[in-house]
């Protein structure tokens, strides 16, 4: 027994799921995975994790993990050597780059991955290919949250830690259902609201958990928050409300955003949202009798039109109340991914240096240029819409992408793959053939977070380690690795040995992480950026001064975008999608760990008891839903959790003939280009069974 137990391991590691960032033990032997033990030493979850943390694991021994590369003969791939596959690549992009020149090719970051690879994939793109056309998914969810932050408080992340929401007296909880894509941050807000007095208002069009728990659920029509938070705001400012103080010493450009509220009054906010003026004054005398407030949001708010722009009412509604830089305050975008946040922070985004600097910013550029030994592109490069874009316009002749899932999870996947097939070179680098995959010429096997060291950032921008608990299965290599083979065949000369180097590099070069090092996150250790040199980081941000030059944060006056509607109009039904508590986003990890797949094996759509009702439909009938841009059969789940005329479909699926962005559009946010998901109007036939 004791020969037995010493062949046991157990290794610290960080969850590869959702932005919360629980870290646990993960135990093992040999290539087993016995147990996740969360432990209290864990900064964000101290014993707790979900389903998918302490189950979805079993994808890394995974029977379809890719072990060699492979290489696009005909219709056929066929395995290769690194040498074979890494040389075709090289031939390849340096061709394309010569004929085409260097933003001829698109570079796709993964937030899977961890911060260094980011961080060595925007080098490579930058300083080696000597484009800005590199980006990552957070194009798809947060970059509206990201935008409306910088407009007004001047950084890109949350304004506290987790911790500190449960502080708060009123959580705001807009287009987010954190009970399910969150979980563990949904646990202390369940806590802080059940044994604390907490109060939670949740504007949602659909009832979720935390809808229900809810002292106050707010269902506005689809599209409409930007309206309701302006009438809250206004009326607050028109009771005498504001936090006066904080304005005068804080906030810029008060005079000229009260007159932009003008329009919002109760009347024609409660018309045009369908809230009742009851249900604004409630929730504006709720914020004015909280001591703290602050406002949790994700894809509800952000996949619009006007995702910007609404992220910033939220933002204006927080500053003029006086709700940022205390404990409880504050603007909470919630982070997909585990690594979305990082892999922004580290650069993979087509305008901004690691750490957020402006390639257009000739002083950051020269610090860059003078420690790569480079002369760097001066222009902002490509987003990713503008790569599938560029493709269509014969702009866009190569892409390369690792650990994304781009095919099935951009909007128009129709469109989208018809484009793939178009591109003269695709390289795709991934632990699983993925859809995304049958579109490329050379695949290129990574390997996990299991399998490799590094750091991911959470939302509340906490940057952790994770450590190598295997090594990489068959010839599958660390992303970070494979990216330096291929830079190194295109003309550099690095040697990384391991991801603190990479880290210490960021650091040296980005002030924000100035003082981040593998030392300073060792054992349980953590740093949330921004961390000085002397390592030393924030866990609330603006406590004294705003991110801009003159410490002051900015009202920044908005207006509306109204939701897209297609002109005919027999798409008669509004459909939202999000996410479930078992699966995630495109299911290729977790419908890959057997403890979750059995226990749910795949999507279905919902549909209210009314519409049920109208149109004679059975739970678990089949149904086909058709939007302008492409169809999907599906089956029903009717429930009070929608209403009326609004339907809702989990986003995670194996199967592409029910996956909703068959359906969805290529329109979107005007600010930031991600897609408006959550303004798809539909029609439903039902279907006969074979
Ligand atoms: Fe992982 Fe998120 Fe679940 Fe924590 S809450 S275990 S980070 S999926």
């Amino acid at each position: 027994a004791a020969m037995r137990k010493s062949r046991i391991k157990r290794t610290k590691t960080v969850c590869t799921y959702c932005g919360v960032g629980c870290s646990f033990e993960v135990w093992t032997k040999d290539r087993h995975i016995l147990k996740i033990e969360p432990v209290v030493e864990a900064p964000v979850n101290g014993v707790s994790t979900c389903i998918k943390g302490k189950f979805g694991w079993d994808y890394v021994n995974s029977e379809e993990r890719l072990t060699r590369p492979l290489i696009r003969k005909g219709d056929k791939f066929v395995e290769s050597s690194w040498d074979e596959a890494l040389d075709l690549i090289a031939s390849k992009l340096g061709s394309i780059k010569e004929q085409y020149g260097p933003n001829s090719i698109g570079y796709i970051a993964s937030s899977k991955c961890s911060n260094e690879e980011n961080f060595i994939f925007q080098k490579f793109a930058r300083a080696v290919m000597g484009s800005n056309n590199v980006d990552n998914c957070s194009r798809y969810c947060q970059s509206p949250a990201t935008a409306g932050l910088m407009r007004t408080v001047g950084l890109g992340g949350d304004s506290g830690t987790i911790v500190d929401i449960a502080k708060s007296d009123l959580i705001i909880i807009i287009g987010a259902n954190p009970a399910e894509s969150h979980p563990v941050l949904a646990t202390r807000v369940k806590r802080a609201h059940k044994l604390h007095g907490q109060k939670l208002i949740v504007a949602d069009l659909r009832r979720n958990e935390m809808a229900e728990r809810s002292d106050l659920h707010l269902h506005p029509k689809p599209g409409t928050d930007l309206i309701w938070l302006s009438a809250v705001t206004k009326y607050i400012i028109d009771q005498g409300w504001v936090d006066r103080e904080f304005i005068n010493n804080r906030v810029n450009g008060y005079d000229e955003y009260v007159k932009s509220l003008d329009m919002y009054t109760l009347e024609y906010a409660s018309e045009v949202t369908g809230l009742t003026k009851e249900e604004l004054i409630k929730t504006a005398n709720m914020i004015h009798e909280a001591s703290s407030t602050c406002v949790l949001w994700a894809m509800g708010v952000t996949q619009h039109l006007g995702g910007t722009d609404t992220s910033t009412a939220i933002c204006n509604l927080l500053l003029v109340t006086g709700n940022f830089g205390r404990p409880g305050t504050g603007a909470y975008p919630l982070r997909g991914h585990n690594n979305v946040q990082g892999a922004c922070d580290f650069g993979t985004m087509p305008s901004y240096f690691p750490g957020y600097e402006k390639v257009t910013d000739p002083d950051v550029r020269a610090r860059y240029e003078k420690a790569w030994n480079v002369s760097l592109p001066a222009e902002p490069g490509y987003d990713n819409h503008q790569m599938v874009d560029g493709i269509q316009e014969g702009k866009l002749k190569a892409m390369y992408l690792f650990g994304e899932e781009m095919a099935f999870v951009d909007s128009n996947s129709n469109f989208v793959e018809e484009m793939f097939g178009k591109l003269e070179f695709f390289v795709v680098q991934d632990v699983f053939f993925s859809r995304t995959a049958q579109f490329a010429d050379v695949i290129l096997p990574a390997a996990p977070s299991l399998e490799k060291d590094g750091t991911f950032t959470n939302t509340e921008k906490r940057i952790q380690r994770f450590h190598k608990v295997f090594e990489p299965l068959g010839e599958s290599k660390p992303d970070w690795m494979i990216i330096q083979e291929v830079a190194n065949r295109m003309g550099a000369n690095w040697n990384y040995t391991h991801p603190s180097e990479l880290m210490a590099e960021a650091a040296s070069l980005a002030p924000l992480f100035a003082g981040v090092s593998y030392e300073r996150l060792e054992g349980w250790n953590s740093q949330v950026w921004p961390v000085g040199p002397d390592g030393k980081g924030t866990l609330i941000l603006y406590e004294d001064r705003f991110a801009f030059p003159d410490g002051k944060a900015r009202l920044y006056p908005v207006a509306w975008t109204e939701p897209f509607k297609p002109d005919d109009t027999s798409y008669d039904l509004h459909l939202n999608n999000g996410r479930i508590l078992e699966h995630f986003h495109e299911g290729n990890m977790t419908y890959k760990s057997e403890g979750i797949t059995h226990k749910v094996p795949g999507a279905w759509v919902e549909v209210s008891p009314e519409l049920a009702a109208e149109r004679g439909l059975k739970n678990g009938g089949l149904v086909r839903l058709t939007s302008p841009y492409g169809a999907v059969k599906i089956r029903v789940l009717v429930t009070e959790n929608v209403k009326g005329n609004e339907l809702y479909l989990p986003m995670h699926t194996q199967n592409v003939d029910e996956a909703v962005n068959r359906l969805t559009s290529s329109y979107y946010d005007l600010v930031t280009h991600t897609p408006n998901y959550k303004e798809m109007k539909v029609r439903m036939e039902v279907l006969e069974e074979d």
